[in-house]
């Protein structure tokens, strides 16, 4: 195990044994404190997004993670603290998407995410990977929604303007059946403008994964 404090949740609750492993080996590569949401984390890692939730929740009683509850605005998916959502919503205020200045809807349901603790993401970075993988150094990291929808799109066979797949496809590919797609239009926009996937507009519009895109890809479904 990476952090020790995994070592001991796995004493305590057998059961969880096999999500904590994969849960600390992932953690094991965060040196943020990105907002993590378990369902995400539990795609990414292949298990179920209760127990994801309970080990974080656990992770979160011995200090590597903290627990907070958000609102996330539907259309670009920022994320906004819900104290500050619940107290425009007593004071009859319209509440507004910092990023695209959407309104939120006073009904909007307040969602559990974890982040690292600034104690756990200022730990030593290790150098030893680096040189291991020298292929991937120099490369930006890509958030979770990112790697997914780059290996959704390899799966998808989406590797040029012919092959191309709607925003719909690659959401449900991405993130499972019943995803929104316009819960993935910043992630797109962003890859796009990396030069990861092309994109064309339109009716009949779809996205594509670029040449860098399509190694950047094969390398994180390597893993
Ligand atoms: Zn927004």
């Amino acid at each position: 195990m990476y952090f020790p404090e995994s070592d001991i949740i796995v004493r305590e609750h057998q059961d969880l044994q096999r999500v904590a492993t994969l849960v600390d080996e992932r953690l094991s590569e965060v040196f943020s404190t990105a907002p993590l949401r378990p369902s995400d984390f539990a795609y990414l890692i292949g298990s179920d997004a209760n127990q994801v939730a309970s080990v974080f929740d656990l992770l979160a009683k011995k200090g590597v993670l903290q627990r907070t509850e958000m609102v996330e605005c539907v259309r670009c998916e920022t994320l906004m603290p819900s104290t500050a959502f619940h107290q425009a919503v007593e004071d009859e205020d319209d509440f507004e998407c910092s990023h695209c200045g959407r309104v939120f809807s006073k009904l909007s349901t307040p969602i559990t995410v974890y982040r690292m603790t600034a104690r756990a993401a200022s730990r030593p970075k290790p150098k030893a990977p680096e040189v291991d993988r020298p292929a991937t150094s120099g490369e930006e990291p890509l958030g979770d929604r990112a790697q997914l929808v780059l290996i959704a799109m390899l799966d998808l066979g989406a590797i040029d303007s012919d092959t191309r797949r709607s925003t719909e496809e690659i959401a449900v590919k991405a993130l499972g059946p019943g995803a929104d797609a316009n819960s993935l239009k910043a992630v797109i926009s962003d890859l796009s403008t990396r030069h990861l996937i092309e994109t064309k507009q339109g009716r009949t519009g779809g996205c594509w994964l670029s040449k860098i895109g399509q190694s950047r890809a094969m390398k994180l479904g390597d893993r």
